[in-house]
């Protein structure tokens, strides 16, 4: 359709002058900082589910787990070889060898001062003897076992209630339920967790130009990839996206989701944040009694993004153009989610990397460049990646990384070592 220009000026929602016009711009460290303050201030209990051990992983945890026996049970031994009595044990020792002990084995005989007894790893050790000498260090013959070394009190054993004595907190409140920690709990027989419920996230996305993505596009129009990659970050994050669609470039119509939006326990826009005429979402906000913690960041890709309250609910308006969209989800929304999942912000995974190739880059703002980090033994290199623009979706799905380059910093000579923000869903 081709555009009447004089009919859509008439009809043109706002002029521009009426835009909220106070710039509150930020480094992204105090934007962050900005997050965590605000959201963390309203931080009270979750709401708590019970979930079995097997379905937890990723949550916060909202109880105390507690041991319920000493750690080890028993004196364990930690390898293949002979128990013995450990001050009896010298290079050239022979003695007899009165049995062998498997793993899960019953123990309730001592070991007498002068013998030895096999025994496999995860068994216990019985008293008496105080220390394992491994199978590698004797020679067998018959009943009777050589020493090669001396053997020192304590070796090849972990003492009964060593790891935790019984009672002890192992697992609090707060703490996110990855691999080692769900095994914790399981060994302890702990196999139902009350866990903090995941945070439900609103994500809206605006514009004239969206179309569904399974629609056919007009020729100016794009499909909305921006619910689907908020979507998966909110989900890598912790919590449920509730993908309410996408609201036209209309006061009315974005006024009427976002107020769905702030039913949840926060709400993210993309797009509509910037400078032009039609970017209304600041605007409707406003009108809705949000109150502003930032207008804008010094970062590129991403400076318009938006972070405010909205009745009682965190609020982020992020730019449209896909790259902004990601990296601003990751530098402010995520942490906000941590603290309302009942956990603390985790810290962005900045790594040193070395520059493959030199840089040049406009100062003023702190750049965050599609790029690849590989890791070459210890050391790690990076090489930033050709890319179109915060448009260019291609470059960082080929992204393991951005490259930080600090603000101050215009050139950058290929070896130095800058900053990495890894992609954490790809690394
Ligand atoms: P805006 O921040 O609203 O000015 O949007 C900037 C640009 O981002 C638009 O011109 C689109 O090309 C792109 N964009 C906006 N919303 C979406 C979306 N939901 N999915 C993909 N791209 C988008
Ligand atoms: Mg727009």
């Amino acid at each position: 359709m081709a555009v009447d220009f004089e009919r859509q000026q008439k009809k043109c929602p706002l002029a521009q002058s009426e835009r909220y016009e106070t710039s509150l711009m930020l480094t992204y460290e105090q934007a962050r900082n900005k997050v965590i303050e605000q959201v963390g201030r309203k931080r009270g209990p979750r709401d708590v589910v019970g979930v079995s051990v097997w379905d937890a992983l990723g949550l916060v945890l909202a109880q105390e787990v507690k041991t319920d026996r000493p750690y080890p049970p028993f004196d364990r031994s930690t390898r293949d070889g002979f128990a013995v009595w450990a001050k009896k044990v010298a290079p050239g020792t022979k003695l007899k060898c009165v049995g062998e002990i498997k793993a899960g084995d019953t123990v309730r005989e001592a070991l007498a001062e002068g013998a030895c007894v096999q025994i496999m790893t995860g068994a216990a050790v019985p008293a008496g003897a105080d220390a394992v000498v491994m199978i590698e260090h004797t020679h067998r013959e018959g009943d009777w076992v050589q020493f090669e070394r001396t053997a020192r009190a304590g070796q090849n054993i972990v003492p009964r209630g060593s790891e935790a004595a019984a009672g002890q907190t192992i697992l609090m409140p707060g703490m996110r339920l990855g691999y080692a920690e769900l095994a914790l709990a399981a060994q302890v027989g702990a196999a139902q967790l009350q866990c903090a419920k995941r945070p439900r996230v609103a994500i809206l996305s605006t514009g004239d130009e969206v179309v569904l993505i399974d629609e056919a596009p007009g020729e100016f129009q794009i499909r909305n990839s921006n619910s689907v990659s908020l979507s998966a970050q909110v989900r890598i994050a912790g919590a449920e996206p509730v993908v309410l669609g996408n609201a036209a470039d209309r006061a009315e119509d974005l006024g009427e989701k976002i107020e769905r939006g702030l039913r949840e326990d926060a709400l993210v826009l993309s797009g509509g944040v910037s400078m032009g005429k039609y970017d209304l979402v600041e605007k409707v906000l406003k009108a809705m009694g949000a109150e502003f913690f930032f207008d804008a960041v010094a970062i590129r890709p991403g400076k318009p993004a938006v972070f405010g309250e909205c009745q009682g609910k965190p609020v982020f308006g992020l730019p449209g153009n896909p790259v902004s969209t990601m990296v601003t989800f990751e530098l402010f929304v995520a942490p906000a989610i941590d603290l309302l999942s009942g956990a603390d912000a985790r810290p962005l995974p900045l790594v040193e990397a070395r520059l493959a190739e030199a840089l040049n880059e406009r100062p003023g703002l702190t750049h965050f460049l599609p790029a690849r980090v590989e890791w070459r033994g210890a050391s790690a290199e990076v090489k930033p990646l050709k890319w179109q623009g915060s448009g260019d979706i291609a470059a960082l799905a080929g992204a393991n990384c951005f490259l930080v380059v600090p603000a101050e910093r215009e050139k950058i000579a290929a070896g130095e070592k800058v900053s990495v923000f890894l992609r954490k869903d790809v690394v």
